[in-house]
């Protein structure tokens, strides 16, 4: 179980290239009800690696249904798969706060689609040098201390 420390609790795209099972579906949903957890994910999608995309927009499903649920920030892994992060915001609706892109790498077009979204925009250390710019309002940048894409 989660010991000290605030947590970010989700399965990651990339352990989607063994089938989820059972058990790993009921840690994460007992897990992110804990107080302890602050931010459901990383959830989300990457062409370049796990499995495929049905797989992990079911389970992208599965994490921003539980994020909204409870009322917790939903962080997103997103690699060459905007336009299915897209389809699902245009879904799910999601308000400022509630979805956040991590390590955002794209261009400023990209931002502002996803901003119009109502996604959120974090920045790792690599990123557009015309970001945030005047693209993303402060309210709606959060930062990274690294650049991992992990
Ligand atoms: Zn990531």
């Amino acid at each position: 179980m989660l010991s000290d420390g605030w947590y970010s609790v989700g399965i990651h795209p990339w352990d989607t290239e063994q089938p989820v099972t059972l058990g790993q579906l009921r840690a994460l949903v007992a897990d992110v009800r804990s107080p302890r957890v602050v931010a459901v994910g990383e959830a989300g999608f990457d062409r370049l690696r796990g499995g495929d995309m049905v797989t992990q927009s079911r389970l992208f499903r599965l994490h921003a249904k539980l994020a909204r649920k409870l009322g917790k920030p939903l962080v997103i892994h997103c690699v060459r798969a905007f336009d299915l992060l897209l389809g699902e915001a245009r879904r799910m609706r999601p308000r400022p706060g509630e979805w956040i892109v991590h390590g955002f790498r794209g261009k400023p077009e990209l931002a502002r689609q996803l901003l119009a979204a109502g996604i959120d925009i974090s920045l790792g250390e690599k990123h557009h040098p015309e970001l945030p710019g005047d693209v993303i309002p402060p309210e709606r940048l959060y930062r990274e201390s690294d650049a991992a894409q992990i």
